[in-house]
């Protein structure tokens, strides 16, 4: 089921205040207009009463698609940081599968932190392709291109609608100004080498991407941060 919340918002622009509901969870098997809505960028968007600005308020939001058995968190990180929204993951997957009949598989489990990332991975999940494997591809094209695509100031997203049979389409995004820059071809073929190397090797793949939250870029700032480290103590 979808469920939604009042909450009390501010508008941005005239700071009249008013109640909105909001959705907290959706169901896109029972309600596909509201995945629709979501990829509009649509999905809780609010008009202010008073000026008729329109915005879009980002709260948690879990993502139900029954069909596919998947259950993608989104947790804005705009007002706590990463390291406490990923503990209270934690504390909430264990409450989940605890409540959970025996013998039901559990669902797979995502998070994600922006709307950008939930659209692209319910894409990549749609396309029957692997996140793991997409995010493997993106490691290595960063760190093949390290001036061109600094993982810390760039982001590659995967286009899987523009994609062609040939090749998978890559848009470069400059993180600072949210602007989509160029585009990236990677071809399909050497898509389906990784797939077997994952295949092949699954263990190699969930130690680089363990999840809930499988990124390269924060892969990739990780290593660079243990990189600096170990530098300085030697
Ligand atoms: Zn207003």
């Amino acid at each position: 089921m979808s469920a939604q919340k009042t909450y009390s918002i501010r508008c941005p622009q005239c700071n009249h205040t008013q109640n909105a509901e909001l959705y907290e969870s959706i169901n896109v098997a029972q309600q596909p207009e509201l995945k629709k809505a979501l990829f509009e960028n649509r999905l809780n968007r609010v008009v202010c009463e008073a000026c008729k600005a329109s915005f879009r308020l980002d709260k948690p939001l879990l993502y139900h698609d029954p069909d596919r058995n998947i259950l993608i968190h989104w947790m804005p990180d705009n007002a706590v940081s990463r390291d406490e929204i990923l503990d209270e993951f934690d504390k909430s997957m264990e409450e989940l599968r605890a409540a959970l009949p025996e013998g039901m598989e559990p669902p797979r489990v995502r998070l994600v932190f922006d709307r950008v990332e939930l659209v692209e991975l319910i894409f990549i999940i749609e396309a029957g392709m692997d996140e793991r494997v997409v995010e493997y591809i993106k490691y290595t094209v960063h760190a093949q291109n390290p001036s061109r695509l600094p993982p810390a100031k760039k982001q590659l997203l995967l286009n899987v609608q523009d994609s062609t049979a040939d090749d998978l389409l890559f848009a470069i995004r400059d993180l600072e100004t949210a602007e989509l820059e160029d585009i990236l071809r990677y071809p399909r073929e050497a898509y389906r080498g990784v797939q077997k190397m994952y295949r092949d090797n699954p263990s190699e793949f969930e130690e680089l991407f363990p999840g809930p939250y499988i990124n390269a870029r924060t892969t990739l700032l990780a290593e660079e941060v243990e990189d600096s480290e170990g530098e300085d103590t030697q």
